[in-house]
């Protein structure tokens, strides 16, 4: 069986202190330093569940994740506190996930605080810092949640995870609830502190759209299981899998935000009772009698390109509507 986590992380070539995932129904893929994979699906597909195992706050049920070399479930003491503190997560609602009745400066410097991340009488300066890399104004410290508009919410939850300095951040629909406009916005900050902290990016979002332009790789799942992985500009480009050439046909535009994926037949099928075989064939144009029967694989079907769909067995891959 191929082991899309070893050879992932070997397309990723020099990129050091991979993420690997092997969970959810046999998903298995890395993450590279430095990198953001976008994850893409409609609600119920399993991308929620799966960043939640990521961050630590969902324990597989089979499978593992590894981060730097180490299987994050069997960690302990010392090393289980610094994972935890390394793998952050930030919402998708600030507004539920923000304590109302704290401050921001308790909000943000709470956590550095107990933590040790900081010296008590350095916090004050510490979370001004983080603001204003975040593009809050520091005199809006002592506000509380509920004074800010959406958008500056969202920056109080980035900087939330960024006040414990992590490596890696698990964003889950971190920009769904913006307006198009605030949501570039956010994603320009994500972008910048990418690049000004070097962090590694675990982003979700039902929107391919939003996960195109943030991704240097995309990975699309369907009902629990992973059925295309690809560096953005080709996956978008020529996409593999029929659920992927959906999605990339339905990227809304500005217009038609409303009636996402719509012109993908039928109602997505319940992901606790699964169609047998392949889980898309209910929906998907090229079906034939094998996908009712066989589950298809994920196989290389390009370098550092993974697809689920048995058209690539028979030499007769679709290419891009
Ligand atoms: Fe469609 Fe069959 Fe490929 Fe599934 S395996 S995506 S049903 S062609
Ligand atoms: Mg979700």
């Amino acid at each position: 069986e191929l082991d899309v986590a070893e050879r992932t992380a070997r397309f990723l070539g020099s990129k050091i202190e991979p993420l690997a995932i092997h969970a959810v129904d046999g998903v298995s893929l890395s993450i590279g330093r430095g990198e953001v994979l976008g994850l893409v699906g409609e609600s119920g597909c399993g991308k929620s569940t799966l960043g939640r195992m990521v961050a630590g706050l969902t324990t597989p049920s089979e499978g593992h994740i590894r981060f730097r070399d180490a299987d994050v479930a069997s960690l302990t003491g010392a090393a289980a506190r610094e994972a935890a503190l390394k793998i952050q997560m930030v919402f998708q609602d600030p507004m539920s996930s923000l304590n109302p009745r704290l401050r921001v400066d308790e909000i943000v410097g709470e956590a550095p605080r107990v933590h040790g991340i900081v010296p008590r009488k350095e916090t004050a300066a510490y979370v001004d810092d983080i603001l204003s890399r975040c593009g809050l104004d520091p005199s809006v410290r002592r506000r509380y949640p509920h004074q800010f508009s959406g958008g500056q919410r969202a920056r109080i939850g980035i900087a939330r995870a960024l006040a414990v300095k992590p490596d890696f951040i698990v964003c889950d629909e971190s920009v769904a609830a913006l307006d198009v406009s605030i949501q570039a916005q956010v994603l320009n900050l994500f972008m910048r502190l990418r690049e000004e902290l070097n962090l590694t990016y675990l982003f979700i979002s039902h929107d391919l759209g939003v996960v195109e332009h943030i991704s240097d790789r995309i990975a699309v799942m369907y009902l629990g299981r992973l059925v295309e992985l690809g560096t953005a500009e080709d996956l978008m480009a020529r996409p593999n899998h029929p659920y992927t050439q959906a999605l990339v046909a339905e990227i809304p535009t500005f217009e038609t935000k409303k009636k996402q994926y719509s012109a993908i037949k039928g109602e997505i099928p319940s992901p606790m009772n699964p169609p047998p075989g392949c889980h898309f064939h209910p929906r998907c144009p090229h079906a034939h009698p094998r996908c009712k029967a066989e589950r298809p694989t994920l196989r290389e079907v390009a370098p550092g390109r993974f697809s689920a769909c048995h058209l690539n067995d028979e030499g007769a891959a679709s290419t891009a509507a």
